[in-house]
């Protein structure tokens, strides 16, 4: 299915299938800079970035070909997108011929310099969780639910963060023969509301137990791993000045570059940099980095997926990879247009295609293959499938578009965009353990396994 296009051939976007997955555009160097403290001056808050509303492109072959200029892009709509650039990428934009308009910015974008290096998030934001924030609240549902719910550091971040992968089951200390279904959440900075919702599927988990039945069905049958931040050097900059800093990648320098940063979701070792989905420019917003895998994130979290297999064989059935924002579902291959092909037969994609659309039945997102917006390469999705065979999905969250809080949405919506996604994921659990049941070929595929 193409891009979705609500709203017909109005001007402007009446509709929008937003992407936080495709993001790119360089930023400024003065962000980049690796020592662009809290007390920035003006100067170099003129050199964030900014989003812009781009109108005059309506395929995704014009989308992709805006893409490989390096900035991101935000929001798919019938005929306009909108993308996170420099002012020098913007320019560079405009000499294709495109006509941009530039957004305002989030509310506190770059208005308090002088403010002391943030703690927490700014005003109406306070109910969003700090990195240290959300490993207190862990660490206090583990010691309250250690029968179900335990914790491991699986590794640590570029500045040294915790890496946390916690896992949810019935006799969560033995690995059992169940299937494994693993949440994976903020690989881009500022997409905060990410986090909220792995902490809501925790909360609501351990909260549940013994009192839902179909929460408890699932951790009775099923061992549920989820990351909850994947990318906390890069939360905690984007909130560390007093303002939001519309941040996306890690904080990884770069040789050679003043540009700080990997787009981890560019990073993973499956058709890495293949496909023009990418860039190879440290200062891009979707810079790959300098070789599959570089980003230490990335190798972590890699090497944790790797580690479930037993006996050759991979435990993980199913994943979803939350980012915000613009309402959608998507799915594997982000690197092609091609809906099937080497890694993915018919069955493959009709599995993927309806189990997408039932959930999103029940969240009211779109549905669609990820490259349907553009081509995107080295995608967490394209890595978990393709490498490792695993369904993955990626689910970019609330809101529909930039008029809705684009990135930085109020705290008051996190309980309802969190929940809003509850009945997607119990419908994901329960069928892991054969997403062929999706297209009725269960006795086909999941026969004696
Ligand atoms: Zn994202």
């Amino acid at each position: 299915m193409r891009p979705r296009i609500r709203g017909g051939r109005t001007t402007v976007l009446a509709a929008l299938l937003s992407l936080a997955l495709a993001a790119p555009i360089a930023a400024a160097q003065a962000q980049n800079a690796p020592s662009a403290g809290p007390t920035a001056g003006p100067a170099q808050q003129a050199e964030l970035p900014h989003q812009y509303e781009v109108t005059g492109l309506a395929t995704r072959t014009e989308r992709t070909a805006l893409a490989a200029t390096g900035v991101s892009i935000d929001e798919v709509h019938a005929r306009a997108v909108v993308i996170t650039a420099t002012r020098a990428q913007a320019t560079a934009v405009r000499q294709l011929g495109h006509t941009l308009r530039k957004l305002p910015d989030p509310p506190g974008f770059a208005t308090s310099p002088h403010k002391p290096r943030g703690k927490d998030f700014p005003a109406g934001y306070t109910n969003y969780h700090t990195y240290d924030e959300a490993t207190k609240e862990i660490d206090a549902l583990v010691a309250k639910h250690p029968d179900i719910l335990s914790k491991q550091v699986i590794g640590t971040s570029h500045e040294g963060r915790n890496l946390l992968a916690l896992k949810l089951s019935k006799n969560v200390t033995k690995d059992e023969q169940e299937p494994e279904v693993l949440f994976t959440a903020h690989q881009h900075a500022r997409e905060h509301l990410t986090v909220e919702m792995a902490l809501y599927l925790l909360n609501e988990f351990t909260s549940k137990y013994g009192s839902d039945s179909r929460i408890t069905k699932m951790l009775d049958s099923r061992e549920i791993w989820i990351i909850p931040d994947l990318n906390p050097d890069g939360g905690e900059y984007d909130i560390a000045s007093g303002s939001f800093r519309s941040w996306r990648k890690n904080r990884q320098p770069n040789a050679g570059s003043r540009a700080v940063g990997t787009d981890l979701n560019r990073n993973w070792d499956f058709k890495w940099g293949c496909c023009g989905g990418s860039s190879s420019s440290p200062s891009s917003e979707t810079y790959r980095g300098a070789s599959a895998a570089s980003a230490p994130e990335v190798q972590v979290v890699s090497k944790f997926v790797h580690d479930r297999k037993v006996g050759g064989k991979q435990q993980i059935t199913a994943a979803i990879d939350f980012h915000t924002y613009s309402e959608l579902v998507l799915w594997p291959f982000g690197f092609t247009n091609d809906d099937t092909g080497d890694g993915m037969t018919k069955d493959e994609h009709d599995t993927f295609a309806t189990l997408g659309k039932n959930m999103a039945a029940t969240n009211g997102y779109t549905p669609e293959q990820s490259s349907d917006l553009y081509i995107t390469d080295g995608a967490i999705d394209d890595w978990l499938w393709g490498d490792q065979r695993i369904f993955a999905y990626t689910f970019e969250m609330f809101p529909s578009s930039f008029g809705s809080g684009g990135f930085y949405p109020k705290d008051s919506v996190i309980p309802k965009e969190t929940s809003r996604n509850r009945e997607a994921v119990l419908r994901f659990l329960e069928i892991a353990d054969c997403p062929y049941r999706a297209i009725g070929k269960e006795g086909q595929y999941c026969k004696g396994s």
